[in-house]
């Protein structure tokens, strides 16, 4: 174990982790980044295929982006937020809005995804309330969603590793059917699982009508459930049983926006060709805005609901303090980001780039070691057949000696790498998850061979 790790272990509570077990199997010590590369202490280099937890869009160490910050940190690193505004929490909110064709036309500053989902949800119950239909309070999820681990973002999230625990604790919201592809019957087309799931929400709404302040989803992809997609035509169903039941709708794009879903926002994917834009209430957005650099997330509210707040008396304003709300320095990160999506072309470079990764995996198809190999814009992902124990584990230890640093959630691999810049490595990539999938095979006939353990599934 290197000298950091032992020290990190001695003094450091790491996040999703049985801390008993890492004991053997200490976390990497990392001594810088680079591009897509994370180098530790002992000079071994990993390839960051998720991105460091989904947050990471243009690799490590950004020369743009470390510019940008550079300039921030010897003009203004922070100013309160009330009562003062700064260049780049309003550069961020206008860029931002102007994404939503100034449908969503105002920005609320936290610092982490779960608290954006706080933000969202108290917005949403007080802008009722505001409106005088304090009755609805409830609050309706998917299942096997994910929106956070603060208590009320938890109330919210259908993950039983990180929910069960303190069940106790938490409001009671409605968890109505997934969308998720997979469960489809087998004579079950994608469009009728879609249309059943529609269904399942327009009964609970008229069963709860007048009662529900706010829907929360993942736009077609469930990420923490194991990269579950859905349709697109799912959302916009959703869209109209919110509009046809007087239910606000909140988009969480913490980990599929900027780009992750092949658009800007996943939820631009609801609208189709030629037809007037549809738009969500609320988006929220956090982990790639700021590239990977800095703790902060965004809110974006519809005028409409801004306009709910418009009074003089200070109970009927939205009140939500946190101390570093619209940070001068995370806002400067994302607004490089957002300034590099302008300039750059990310999305249709990305497209262009990621081709060898994609016909890689569609090379899969058919597998019979595989099912439900998928591909969502920049998440690529299949899950394996077999039940081995502790299949997360061996696959993230298998990984890590072909220089690839990746965590399977269950049974499902996945990459989502950075944004990168040259075809080669997305092949690479490809090459080294198909060469540890056989590792991790073979090993499993292989009985006698111990693995250490260490990352629990689901994280
Ligand atoms: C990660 C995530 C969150 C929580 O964000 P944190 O910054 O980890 O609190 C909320 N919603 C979704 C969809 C996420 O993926």
């Amino acid at each position: 174990m290197s000298d950091l790790a032992a020290r990190s272990l001695r003094s450091v509570w790491h996040p999703c982790t049985r801390m008993k077990r890492a004991q053997n199997t200490p976390p990497l010590a990392i001594a810088r980044g680079e591009g897509p590369w994370l180098f530790d202490t002992q000079g071994r280099r990993y390839f960051d295929a998720i991105s460091s937890w989904w947050v990471n869009l243009f690799g490590h160490a950004d020369p743009t982006l470390n510019a940008a910050l550079k300039d921030q940190l010897d003009t203004l690193p922070h100013v309160m937020l009330a009562g003062c505004t700064q260049e780049s929490a309003v550069q961020v909110a206008e860029k931002l809005s102007a994404r939503t064709g100034g449908v969503l036309g105002h920005a609320f500053y936290g610092s982490d995804g779960a608290s954006a989902v706080e933000i969202a949800l108290k917005m949403s119950f007080h802008a009722w309330r505001n409106q005088g239909q304090s009755e609805k309070r409830e609050f309706v999820c998917l299942k096997n969603g994910y929106h956070g681990e603060t208590l009320g973002a938890l109330s919210v999230t259908d993950v039983a590793i990180f929910r069960d625990a303190y069940d106790p604790l938490l409001m009671r919201a409605h968890t109505v059917m997934s969308p998720d592809l997979r469960q489809a019957g087998p004579d079950e087309t994608a469009e009728q699982l879609t249309q059943r799931a529609l269904q399942a929400l327009a009964d609970l709404l008229q069963a709860r009508q007048g009662q529900v302040a706010a829907l929360i989803i993942e736009p077609l992809i469930q990420c923490a459930a194991g990269m579950a997609m859905h349709q697109a035509s799912y959302l916009r169903g959703v869209h109209g049983l919110c509009q046809q039941w007087g239910v606000h709708l909140i988009a969480d794009e913490i980990a599929v926006g900027c780009g992750r879903t092949g658009t800007f926002f996943a939820f631009e994917q609801a609208t189709l060709p030629g037809q007037q834009a549809v738009w969500p209430d609320f988006i929220t957005l956090s982990k790639g805005i700021t590239g990977g650099y800095l703790p902060l997330s965004v809110v974006l509210v519809r005028d409409e609901i801004y306009q709910a707040f418009w009074f003089d008396d200070a109970a009927r304003s939205f009140l939500h303090s946190h101390s570093y709300s619209g940070n001068a320095l995370a806002c400067r990160a994302a607004w490089a980001v957002l300034e590099r999506f302008e300039h750059d072309d990310v999305l249709a470079r990305n497209v262009q780039l990621s081709a060898p990764l994609s016909q890689a995996w569609h090379a899969l198809q058919g597998d019979e070691r595989l099912s439900h190999v998928r591909q969502q814009g920049m998440v690529w992902a299949f899950d394996v057949k077999a039940e081995i124990p502790d299949f997360s584990e061996r696959f993230h230890q298998a990984a890590r000696s072909r220089e690839l640093l990746i965590r399977p959630i269950g049974q499902t691999v996945y990459l989502m790498p950075p944004y990168l810049l040259k075809p080669d490595d997305y092949a690479w990539a490809a090459e080294q998850t198909l060469a540890t999938l056989q590792d991790v095979l073979n090993l499993e006939t292989a009985v006698d061979r111990f693995i250490p353990r260490g990352i629990p599934d689901g994280c």
